[in-house]
């Protein structure tokens, strides 16, 4: 059951095939057995099962509140919850306990999902590796494989176990990680770069990162408001969509999201591709770019080209800006955003206090990573006085120019471009962590920041394994709302990839006998 689709789980919960409490126990006894992989920072145990209880309780009385009623769902740590702790992986919010949920908390919990625990990060979304959090690296499941195992020949070699496990992928790593192992069906993340997409990808699940607007934003913890997004993390296209149908729609509480109602859609189950028009953006073809993940990606296009859709070369001349002109407009929201961690209202104070100028300073360095002091510094280097013009302006007409590159291409008949989401494969994290912060960020988020600066809804779809047994996602972008053609797109080439889910007991089998090492997470 802990595989099954979440219209399958909730059919069994209907007919009394598994009650929640049973489904919360065995997410909960899951997510023990895999705690190497870091996933979670908060298991919400009890809360979760008075939630299953509660839910066992409507089922009873034939009152179920909705699709996910009773389903065992996670929530990365930059969401707030009532009287849960919410730390952002960072020692500013360490033990700080909102006294309201998210919108898109109490969505969830509004249809009767059950909240099993708060997931893992980079300090403040602030990564594309989720190993730069005070709780230390999430480990990608996959690293766990028989087939990874077997080319790194680490049956031989468990000693250096430590040296190959793999990155999980930021900064929603911990939801990716949580879905891709079975402790929950589906989990939030947040996309700001490329932040649900990018994990998803190198985890082997469905990330989605909706329209900017269509889904609120209220009790998440900004990193860039212009651009963030909730992000939605499961192990199918269709998860996908029955998520977005609790989470979308106008929030008073967010007045970035839209007025338009939502209406909640089930995706089409026989899909006639050859209706659409697929871009492929010829900018995309770059260095560093690996050879099996351009294969999968020209493999991808022969497949729509095959079922008869059109697919044709686009150009999309300014995205390649979109690294650089994040830099600045991130690090400029960032030095503004953070100003409000001052240690008076809430999260951490210092003890120095011999004046309030000592005791915000001292606040901020004991509370933040070097890699978000660097980004204040940054970003108030940039809305200097002198510096505002040159930079903070010039990149916000450059982003104006990365949209119109967007609109151009969909204005031409195009209906959904097909990019890859990564580079490659996940690497090492002793690879990982050879370059700093913002050089790994300007590499992982090259094909996924360009929809946060348009605001386009995108989502990464696991596609195939690299030859090292990994997973390889591709990246479809769609017109702004259009959610339901993106997904529709997606889920026809979901079906055609075959994608193989990880396999949980080989995984289990193989962490079982490295339970017997030591397993350093903070290595
Ligand atoms: N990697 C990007 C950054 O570090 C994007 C992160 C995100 O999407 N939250 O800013």
């Amino acid at each position: 059951m802990l595989r099954a689709a979440l219209r399958e789980v909730s059919t069994a919960l209907k007919e009394g095939r598994v009650s929640p409490t049973e489904l919360c126990q065995r997410c909960l006894s899951l997510i023990k057995t895999t705690k190497f992989l870091n996933a979670y920072i908060t298991v919400t145990e009890d809360t979760a099962l008075r939630q299953a209880e509660e839910s066992e309780k409507r089922y009873r009385r034939g009152q179920s509140l909705g699709d996910l009623d009773g389903i065992p769902v996670a929530v990365k740590d930059n969401f707030s919850t009532a009287g849960i702790e919410t730390t952002c992986a960072s020692n500013m919010l360490k033990g700080y306990i909102p006294p309201y949920n998210a919108t898109v908390v109490q969505k969830l919990l509004d249809q009767g999902a059950v909240l099993i625990g708060k997931t893992n990060l980079d300090e403040f979304a602030m990564g594309s590796g989720s190993t730069d959090g005070i709780f230390g690296p999430v480990r990608n499941p996959w690293s766990y494989s028989r087939q990874y195992k077997e080319k790194c020949g680490q049956n031989s070699r468990l000693e250096n176990e430590d040296s190959s496990w793999l990155i999980a992928g930021g900064s929603s790593g911990g939801s990716a990680a949580a879905v891709s192992s079975f402790t929950c069906f589906a989990a939030l993340g947040s996309d700001t770069g490329g932040s649900t997409r990018n994990p998803a990808a190198h985890c082997g699940v469905v990330g989605l990162k909706p329209t900017y607007g269509l889904v609120s934003r209220h009790g998440l913890i900004p990193l860039v408001n212009s651009m963030d997004v909730p992000g939605i993390l499961t192990r199918c296209v269709d998860d996908a969509a029955t998520v977005l149908g609790v989470l979308a729609g106008h929030d008073p509480k967010d007045s970035t999201t839209v007025q338009d109602p939502f209406n909640p859609f089930e995706l089409p189950s026989v899909i006639d591709v050859s209706k659409f028009c697929i871009g492929i953006p010829k900018e995309y073809h770059i260095p560093g770019l690996s050879s099996e993940t351009l294969a999968v990606w020209s493999k991808a296009a022969d497949l729509f080209e095959n079922a008869g859709a059109r697919v044709i070369e686009v150009s999309l001349p300014h995205t390649c800006y979109s690294i650089v002109c994040y830099h600045v407009l991130c690090t400029a929201e960032v030095a503004s955003n953070m100003a409000r961690f001052d240690g008076l209202e809430y999260g951490h104070r210092s003890n120095i206090d011999k004046s309030t100028e000592s005791m915000y300073a001292a606040t901020r360095r004991e509370g933040f990573n070097d890699v978000v002091r660097g980004r204040i510094l940054s970003g108030n280097y940039f809305l200097l006085k002198q510096n505002y013009e040159k930079y903070f302006i010039k990149a916000q007409k450059v982003r104006r120019l990365i949209a119109n590159d967007f609109v151009n291409v969909f204005n031409s008949g195009v209906d959904v471009l097909l990019t890859p989401t990564t580079l490659r494969d996940a690497v090492p994290y002793v690879e990982f962590i050879k370059e700093d912060n913002r050089t790994r960020s300007a590499q992982d988020d090259i094909f996924t920041q360009a929809a946060n600066m348009s605001g386009l809804p995108a989502v990464s779809i696991p596609t195939a394994l690299s030859e090292k047994g990994l997973p390889i996602g591709l990246q479809f972008v769609g017109h702004a709302f259009q959610e339901l053609q993106l997904l529709t797109v997606a889920k026809w080439f979901e079906k055609q990839a075959k994608f193989p889910i990880l396999q949980l007991q080989e995984m289990l089998d193989h962490a079982d006998a490295l339970s017997h090492q030591k397993i350093s997470l903070f290595s």
